[in-house]
């Protein structure tokens, strides 16, 4: 095995060489340049030499010199291998001082080992060659060995100069690159001291200076400790070996303000692998922060206003798939919207497979422009008012609809209620007026009647006849009570009422009224609460609903009055329009009789509505049933249908007054009688004045009548005696009865007055004759109630501040 000892600076080259060498059996021992070189050769003795031409220290050309000049050395062959700057100056040189041979780098490998072998072989043939007997020159080699070295000098200069710039040039574009980066590259040492931080992004960060902070801890960029810490155990338990490490974090400027930024931390390694501290990348994200903040509240401001419209409002697609759909849309149908998103309007609205009739949806996807409609759902029996806008796409396409729908019902039916409302007004207008007229011809002819009854001997044969008359013109009387009790011109005397009393105190009436086919049955409840009610027309519309009652079951059957307490609450008021909140009584009257159909039920409550034959019916009896109840601030709930009885539910609000319950007036049948008392009657209608005096003169009392206020007051103020009382219609021609009281009562204080009306629409005047307590005659009125009348207001002196001074 043959020793070759490399003489290489290059360790690349060194390592090819031993590589190649020892892949064909010997031995490589190496030195870096010529003195580490002579000394090995010194030591070991080689079997050749493999030199590099320009080395550090001691170059190969004076390293062969010095082998060649010690007899030791001089016989081992030595072989150049190096690149060459000089053309074939080195080879010259080199043969000339002794060299085997000057291979030009680079060479082949095998190329090479021939070469070697062949200088190996050499020595085989030759043995021990003696040491070159001539040297060249010492001046001779020292020209040419400068020039060679210049050339090589040259050469490298060279090639520093573009390695140079070449860095340059890199060093330019890396720092560059450095300095374009937005994000914050921090470079930390081990202790996480900062080390380097690319400007301008620093300044504009985190405001600082890279020379303000070089050196101190990264937790001055920190806002919050825990956010260091943990991004330092990150560091540690991690051990990213190439994948950074993310997370957010909060920062701090050097102005203090913190901001919300990325971090992206990497270790740093150098060229073996070993850390060198890290790279921490932060990202200010505190403004994308602030664009999702904005952009989640703007979302949240719209849904919570789409769902705070009280409209439906949904958007659909062109096949009226829901896209969107707020709260009241989904509360209409019960369901929430995401059950309904998805699912074609009509179908969820309605079960069916087309858009609903007068629906406008297809004219608006045809047209592209806005069209409303009215829908009524059947349902959910009510009525909307739907307003249907296009979407369109930005080719001016409809690719969807908005849909607003509007809950008119309630509207609907106020329109509805307005319309009955103003009919009722015109009627009772109407009626009232009739009234006036018609009670002062009944006024006579019940007088009359009473005057002739009182000259007719008792077993007179007329009388029978004058009684029918009587009887008649009694129901006339009731009729125009009804009518004006309807038309609401009656005032109504409200107290607190036991409505079981009154409904009691009406069952023998009824009993004798329904018949004996039918059978009644009062479920009153005990401890009934009070309610605020005028007793009189309560009781009319007991009688008016049992009359219908009676009516519809003319086979028989079962009548009930059953009164009960309720409260009603707020979600029972929801369920039914009218229905208020509160303490009611509710009186029910229920028949198991005919029954009523919806066309029926629709319209009972108009004034002369009937379904009764001519003659039976007056279609007055509900409405004053509903007029009535309203006064009552109460209201009716109607059940029925066709074949299965009625049912009217009727609440009435619990009485608030203090005023005790009512107590049935005591029906008088006979007037007490005067006792030569001078009553003058004040009256325009001449048939009224004269059975009223005569009426009175025949039951104890001087009447002395007075068709107007004027001629009373001339009476008042004459020489005759002064009347013990004034009876005075309200309504005279020229000055009024009330005026009349006035005058009157101006010159004489305490005088007594009876005021009387058959036209009950003194809505002007009726409350100040009821605070005063003016007694007051209702027309018509029979005999009885005039003589009791008379006899209150003889002795009802009143109040004089009322009276006007004379
Ligand atoms: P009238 O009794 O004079 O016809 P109403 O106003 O009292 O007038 O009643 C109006 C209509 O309502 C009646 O004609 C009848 O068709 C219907 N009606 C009222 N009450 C009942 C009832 N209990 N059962 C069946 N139908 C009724
Ligand atoms: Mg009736």
């Amino acid at each position: 095995m043959k020793t070759v000892l490399v003489v290489e600076d290059n360790h690349d080259d060194r390592a090819l060489l031993r590589v190649n060498l020892e892949h064909h059996g010997c031995r490589v021992l190496e030195a870096r340049d010529g003195l580490e070189g002579l000394e090995v050769a010194s030591r070991e003795l080689p079997d050749l030499v493999v030199s590099d031409a320009l080395m550090p220290r001691l170059d190969g050309f004076q390293l062969l010199q010095r082998m060649k000049r010690d007899p030791r050395l001089c016989s081992i062959p030595f072989l150049f291998y190096s690149a060459v700057y000089t053309g074939d100056n080195e080879e010259q040189l080199a043969l000339s001082l002794g060299a085997e041979a000057f291979v030009t780098k680079p060479c082949d490998p095998e190329q090479f080992w021939e070469i070697l072998k062949r200088s190996l072989e050499t020595i085989r043939e030759n043995g021990d060659r003696p040491c070159p007997a001539t040297l060249p020159q010492q001046e001779q080699f020292l020209e040419r060995y400068s020039t060679i070295v210049a050339a090589k000098l040259e050469e490298k200069v060279r090639e520093l100069e573009g390695a140079k710039s070449e860095l340059e040039d890199k060093s330019r574009r890396l720092d560059n690159l450095f300095r374009s980066i937005r994000d914050v590259i921090v470079v930390g040492d081990q202790e996480r001291r900062i080390q380097e931080v690319n400007q301008p992004a620093l300044r504009t960060v985190f405001g600082y200076e890279l020379d303000e902070i070089r050196g101190q801890s990264a937790e001055l960029l920190y806002a919050e400790h825990q956010d260091f810490e943990a991004v330092g155990k990150l560091l540690q338990a991690e051990r990213p070996e190439e994948s950074g490490v993310c997370r957010q974090v909060r920062c701090r400027r050097k102005d203090g303000e913190s901001f919300a930024a990325e971090l992206c931390i990497f270790e740093l390694r150098d060229e073996h692998g070993k850390s060198r501290g890290n790279i921490g990348i932060f990202r200010d994200t505190s403004e994308s922060c602030r664009m999702e903040e904005k952009l989640a509240r703007a979302e949240a401001d719209w849904e919570e206003s789409f769902d705070a419209i009280t409209d439906i409002v949904s958007i659909m697609d062109r096949d009226l798939r829901i896209l969107r759909i707020n709260r009241a849309g989904a509360r209409t149908l019960g369901r929430t919207p995401e059950e309904l998103v998805g699912h074609r309007c009509h179908e969820v609205f309605r079960g069916i497979g087309q858009p609903c009739g007068g629906c406008p949806v297809r004219t608006v996807i045809g047209s592209g422009k806005s069209a409303g409609g009215e829908i009524y759902h059947q349902n959910l029996g009510k009525s909307f008012q739907v307003n249907i806008s296009p979407l369109l796409d930005e080719k001016g396409e409809v690719r969807g609809i908005a849909q607003f729908a509007r809950d008119i019902s309630e509207q609907k039916q106020l329109a509805a209620q307005l319309a009955q409302a103003q009919k009722m007004e015109a009627i009772g207008t109407l009626a009232g007026g009739v009234a006036h007229d018609f009670n002062n011809l009944l006024t006579a002819i019940l007088g009359y009647l009473d005057l002739a009854d009182l000259q007719l001997e008792p077993d007179h044969p007329v009388r029978d006849e004058l009684r029918q008359v009587q009887s008649a013109a009694q129901r006339a009387g009731r009729l125009i009570r009804q009518l004006l009790l309807f038309s609401r011109k009656q005032p109504m005397e409200f107290i607190r009422l036991d409505l079981n009393r009154e409904v009691d105190e009406m069952g023998k009436m009824l009993r004798r009224m329904i018949g004996e086919d039918i059978a009644l049955n009062l479920e009153l409840s005990p401890d009934c609460w009070p309610v605020f009610g005028d007793p009189g027309n309560i009781g009319q519309v007991i009688m008016n609903l049992s009359v219908n009652a009676r009516d519809a079951m003319p086979e028989g059957g079962i009548l009930t009055l059953r009164t009960e307490n309720v409260e009603l609450d707020e979600h029972y008021c929801q369920l039914n329009r009218e229905a208020r909140p509160g303490r009611f009584v509710r009186l029910t009257i229920n028949d198991t009789g005919s029954g009523m159909a919806e066309e029926i039920r629709q319209h009972i409550f108009e004034p002369f509505f009937t379904t009764k034959e001519r003659g039976k019916g007056t279609g007055l009896g509900l409405a004053v049933v509903y007029g009535v109840v309203k006064e009552h601030k109460g209201w009716i709930n109607l059940y029925s249908e066709p074949g299965l009885g009625t049912s009217f539910k009727i609440y009435l609000p619990v009485g608030t007054s203090t005023g005790e319950i009512a107590a049935a007036p005591a029906a008088s049948v006979r007037g007490p009688r005067g006792n030569g008392e001078t009553i003058l009657v004040v009256e325009d209608e001449p048939a009224i004045l004269q059975v009223t005096t005569e009426t009175l003169g025949r039951h104890g009392y001087q009447a002395r009548a007075a068709s107007s206020a004027e001629e009373a007051l001339a009476v008042l103020g004459g020489e005759g005696k002064i009347p013990d009382l004034v009876l005075s219609d309200i309504v005279l021609p020229g000055a009024s009865g009330i005026e009349l009281f006035k005058k009157a009562r101006g010159q004489r204080p305490a005088l007594p007055f009876l005021l009387m009306s058959g036209y009950a629409n003194e809505k002007v005047h009726w409350p100040w004759i009821q605070t005063r307590k003016i007694p007051f005659l209702e027309k018509p009125f029979t005999t009885a109630q005039l003589l009791k009348m008379v006899q209150v207001a003889l002795a009802w002196k009143g109040d004089e501040g009322d009276a006007e001074p004379s």
